[in-house]
Formats: C-alpha cells, structure tokens, sequence
C-alpha cells in the first residue's frame, strides 16, 4: 500500500473514534449525571412549583429544581418550550415562577449533536467504498485507465541507447541520423522552410535490431521516448485502441521534441476493409486514429513517430503515404562483419578466454539476427557458468550456436540399439549427398546426439553470406534434405517416422520453387497465389489461378520432388562404402567434425564458378 493511502486510513481511524467519544459523552456535563424526564413529567413538576429554572439550548432542557436537582429533558424541535407548556395546560402563573433561559446552541455542541452523526456515516461509507475501488482496481488491474495509453515513456539516463551500441546497420544509422538532427536541432530546419519528416518505418525481419534502433535515435537525440506495441491497443473493448492513441499523443504532444515509437504496428496497421468480426473493426478504429492523429499535428512540433514491423508487406498503404511513415528505414540481416561486431557488442559485458575467436563465430552464423548472436554469446556464458568457468571459452560458443539453431542436447534421451542405427544410417545419407552434390553447402557436423525435436542432426553451413539462390541450389538442397530418407529406405528396405519433418521442408522447398520462384519449366515464369497469410487481410482470394493450373503445380512438385529423390538415391548406392564408413564413426564417437568427415569422405566438390559466355558477334 502506498503511504499516502495509509496515512488517509489513519486519519479516518482518528476521526472514527473521536466521534464515537463525542456521542456517547456529553461534553457538556462534567458534574454527576443529570437524570432524563419526559415532558409530562416536566409538567407535572412546572405545576407543583418545584421547577427553579429551564436551560433551553436548541432542543435540549436542562431543568433545575428547587433543591438544585437537575433533570434533562427533549422538547419536539418545531415548538418553542412556551407553547409546550401552556399546551399541555400550564397557566401563566406558574410559567412565570420559573427562570427559562434560552442560550444559542453553542458550535460544538450543535456539531456533536447535529453534524456528526451524519459526518460518521459519510465516512464510513466513504472508507469502504475507498477499500472497494482499491480491491477492484488490484483484481481487475487497470479496469479504471482503460482509455489511457499504457505507453512506457523512458528518459532515463542510465538506460540511454547510442548508434554505438548498435552494430553494422550504416545505411540504416545514416538515415535515421538524419532525424537525430531534425530532433535536436529544429530551428535549422524550420527556418529553411524545410518540414521535418513526421513518420519512419523501420523495416526488418524479426531480431534484427528495430527497437534497439528506435531506442538509439532518441538516445543520440537525447529526447524522450514513448514505446508503445501494436498489439496492446487491441482490448477486449472495442474504442480503447483509439483513445489510447489519442491520450498517446496528447501526452507526446506535452514532451515535444519527442519520438513515438509504435513496436510491431503490423498489428494495427493491415489492409483495411475486409474480413469481418470485432477484432477487426477495432483494429481499423485504432488505425484510423493513428492516421488523424499524424495528420493532425504541426509538421514542425518536433514529435516524430517511428514504427517498426517486419511485415511491411502488409501495411496499409494509407499509413505509407506522403506526410506520414514516408521514411522507410530497412535492418537486414547482417553480414559477415557485422555479425562479428554484433558479437563483440554484447561479448563486452563477458570475460572471455584468450582462445575465443569471434570472427569464427560470426562465419559459422550466416542469417542470423542480432538477436540470436546476442542469445548465442548469453547462452555460453550460462554454460561457462554451469562448468564452474571463470570465462567464456570458444568451446562454450560453438555449442551455443547449435543449442540456439537446434535447440539443447537432450543427453538423456538414449536411443534404443535398432534406433540409433536407423539415426545414424539417416544423418549418414543427408551428409554423404550433401557433400557430394556440388551446390550443397559444406558439412560442418553430422551428430547422432539428440537435439530438441530431432533424434540426429545434421549441420552444413554456406561458406559465405549468399542472399540469392540459384535454381541448381534448389535441386541440390532438395536432394540432400532427402537424403535421409532416402538412406532409410535403401538400407532398411523401410521408413521411419523420423523423416517427416525433412519431408515438409522438401514440400515447402519444392512448392516455393514452383509458385514463387518460376524455376518450373512448365508453369513458367510467373507466380501463382499469394503466400501465407494475406487472404485473411484483404488481398481477397489467396488462389489466383485456375482449378487445371493446380494440378500442374501439383505435379510438378511432384517431379521436382521425384528427381531430387532420385539423385539422393543414386549417390547413397554409389557410395555404400562411405555411408558404412560415417556410420561406424558416428555409433562409436556419436558426432563427427567437418575435418574428420573430410578425412573420411575426401574434400568436397566446389561448385562451378558463375561465368558470363561469350557472345559471337
Ligand atoms: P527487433 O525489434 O528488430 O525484433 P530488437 O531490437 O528487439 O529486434 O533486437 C533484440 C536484441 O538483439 C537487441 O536488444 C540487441 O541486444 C540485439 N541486437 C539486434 N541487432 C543488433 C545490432 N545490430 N547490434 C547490436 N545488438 C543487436
Ligand atoms: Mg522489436
Ligand atoms: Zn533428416
């Protein structure tokens, strides 16, 4: 309980209980205490003369008699104690013979015996339904600030973010160094008539570094920093989403200069206007505020809303217009270098031992985000920390690579005699035509060690960073994700369950290469349907080609998945001996290295240099 709420109980219990002292004690009487008579009683002693004098104080009397007795007694309010009297039959005679004196209730007593009463109720109905409100506010958290943005605003000192933090990224930096400048320097701008930018989409797959980023321009610029995701305007009620926008911007509006940031705004941001249901419209209302919201501010007041999401594909375009996220800003996964200054980056903060090499690192995590090299160098701290290690060694890192790609080693997950050599004989087949088909990329391991949901794995790892794929990498890669199963059947004369995941990704493989791609003779170059989710937010129907198209595209995966089977099964009968070979190795030393698979098997076969054929003039 915070301790202005304590104090508030304090001074109720306080209040409380001088009231009940005030009630039940008469301030007024010190002396012996008087005794109560009713009004016939008052009466019938006005009567007999023995009455000396009346108190009169408001509706209270305070009645003396002869021997200085004294008695309390209550008159009705509406009348006066003459008319009482003289009702009940007094003559003025006897009236006379007593001394009334009628005093003015004095403040204390009229508050006693009016006000406090009523003072106790309020408060006492004031006090439970103060622990009420409390109590509903602690179960139903927030069920009295729905309408207000829950957005987190950060200026701390301690916590500020700089583009030194933020590896690689140097188109990225420079570009959003520019609203750094507009942010710290307004004036400049403003004077030249130039109109500061209101909105920036950063663009990139997940991990790589866009909040990290967002954070880092307000920390170079030094202003504060709203953060607020996507999904958090999304309630249960339909028109919190778009006053939590607007009391957003209200409080940005106050902090100017200032940096909204909206974090996964794909959320909200979809294509509009299809599909049914409340999330739906709740989703549009929330947009369409974020909309007037942009347009509604001054160009120049200094707020500047940066969004990020990784489907950028699927925004809408009203919010990509001019005068709103008209800066798009693209993360990419890194590259080579950049890999390797990210993991410096967050090896910083991590003793090392003197045989770490990150470079090395960085060559075997081609594709990986930001994210994961920072989850790779935090994974083998933990594991330099389980070994009882005072530093982090090159050992600790390679495992976390394959903990992070493939998931922890479950050691105690032994496979039975018969499985394990079903296991063995499938990695054997994957590495055998992985390396030998000229466009695979280099085994690096081949491990019959389980590993999250697989009972073996094979790891081949490009040799460099490659953003394009070639078609005969297609058909080599399609060949070797077969290889397994290929290697079950040819040896076994059987199939395990084991190769199921190898087949979804050889489908997927395959059906890409056909619909997306145009590597597909047959069905040429064209695209046929939209891939995953669009059809669900408005791009209509996710099928754009005919009933008689779709049996070719089956086919023709078909085909492709056919001839891939067919190379696989070619190179594991042509090459029984070396599959024996990696097999024997892999049931007595569980995993092989690249160099010792190399010694077994020969060096790989690189594949054929691009080159440009010369044209006959
Ligand atoms: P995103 O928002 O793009 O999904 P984040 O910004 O949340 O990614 O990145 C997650 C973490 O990964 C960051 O906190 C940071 O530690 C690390 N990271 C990502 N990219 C980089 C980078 N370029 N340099 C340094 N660290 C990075
Ligand atoms: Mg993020
Ligand atoms: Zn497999």
């Amino acid at each position: 309980m915070k301790p202005l709420s304590k104090n508030i109980i304090v001074a109720l219990l306080v209040v409380l209980a001088l009231g009940v002292v005030f009630s039940t004690y008469d301030l007024g009487g010190s002396k012996a205490k008087p005794t109560d008579i009713g009004i016939s009683d008052l009466v019938s002693k006005v009567e007999a003369g023995e009455v000396k004098s009346i108190d009169v104080e408001g509706n209270s009397l305070d009645i003396k008699n002869q021997k200085d007795e004294e008695f309390l007694a209550n008159k009705e309010s509406a009348q006066s104690l003459n008319e009482i009297l003289t009702g009940y039959g007094v003559t003025a005679e006897q009236l006379k013979a007593v001394n009334i004196t009628v005093k003015e209730p004095s403040a204390l007593s009229s508050l006693v015996s009016n006000l406090l009463p009523t003072l106790l109720f309020v408060l006492i109905f004031g006090a439970v339904l103060y622990f009420f409100l409390r109590q509903m506010q602690g179960a139903n958290n927030k069920a009295m600030t729905f309408g207000q943005a829950n957005a987190k605003e950060s200026t701390n000192k301690k916590n500020r973010v700089t583009f030194a933090e933020v590896a690689g990224a140097t188109e990225a930096k420079q570009e959003l160094g520019e609203i750094v400048e507009f942010l710290k320097t307004p004036k400049k701008f403003a004077d030249l008539g130039a109109k500061i930018p209101k909105g920036v989409l950063l663009m990139g797959p997940p991990g790589t570094g866009k909040t990290l980023m967002a954070r880092a321009v307000s920390g170079e610029a030094n202003v504060p920093f709203f953060h607020i995701s996507g999904s958090e305007f999304v309630e249960m009620f339909v028109g919190v989403g778009a006053s939590r926008v607007r009391d957003l911007f209200a409080r940005a509006k106050k902090a100017a200069p200032c940096i909204v940031f909206i974090d996964e705004i794909d959320a909200v941001g979809r294509q509009r206007g299809s599909g049914t249901g409340g999330g739906h419209d709740e989703r549009e209302q929330t947009l369409n505020q974020i909309l007037v919201e942009m347009d509604g501010f001054e160009p120049n007041l200094g707020v500047i809303v940066m969004a990020a999401t990784n489907r950028p594909d699927v925004l809408d375009s009203a919010l990509l217009r001019p005068g709103r996220f008209d800066r798009r800003v693209t993360l990419d996964r890194p590259d080579l270098k950049e890999r390797e200054a990210i993991l410096k980056i967050h090896a910083a903060s991590k003793p090392l031992a003197a045989d770490v090499d990150l470079k090395r690192i960085a060559e075997r995590t081609p594709g990986m985000a930001g994210a994961d090299l920072m989850n790779i160098m935090n994974e083998a701290a933990i594991l330099a920390a389980r070994a009882d290690k005072k530093e982090t060694s090159q050992t600790e890192l390679l495992e976390a690579i394959e903990k992070v790609m493939l998931g922890p080693e479950r050691k105690s997950h032994i496979l039975g005699e018969e499985e394990r050599l079903v296991t063995a004989y499938h990695e054997a087949g994957h590495a055998v035509v992985g390396h030998l088909l000229p466009y695979c990329d280099d085994v690096h391991k081949v491990s019959i060690i389980a590993r999250g949901r697989a009972a073996g794995y094979t790891m081949s790892i490009p040799d460099e960073d490659r953003k394009m794929h070639s078609r005969n990498e297609f058909y080599d890669d399609l060949a070797m994700t077969l290889g397994g199963y290929v290697a079950e059947q040819e040896i076994f004369g059987d199939f395990t369950t084991g190769a199921s995941n190898d087949l979804q990704k050889a489908t997927a493989m395959a059906r890409e290469l056909v619909t997306q791609f145009g590597m597909s003779e047959l069905l040429g170059p064209r695209t046929y349907g939209n891939d995953d989710d669009h059809a669900y937010f408005g791009r209509g129907e996710a099928r754009d080609y005919s009933e008689k198209i779709a049996e070719q595209i089956d086919s023709e995966m078909n085909r492709v998945l056919a001839d891939a089977l067919q190379k696989a099964r070619e190179i594991v009968r042509k090459h029984r001996v070396q599959l024996d070979k990696i097999v024997g190795e892999l049931l007595t030393k569980e995993t092989i290295e690249k160099e010792a698979f190399e010694s077994l098997l020969g060096p790989s076969i690189k594949r054929p240099k691009v080159t440009v054929q010369a044209v006959n003039a």
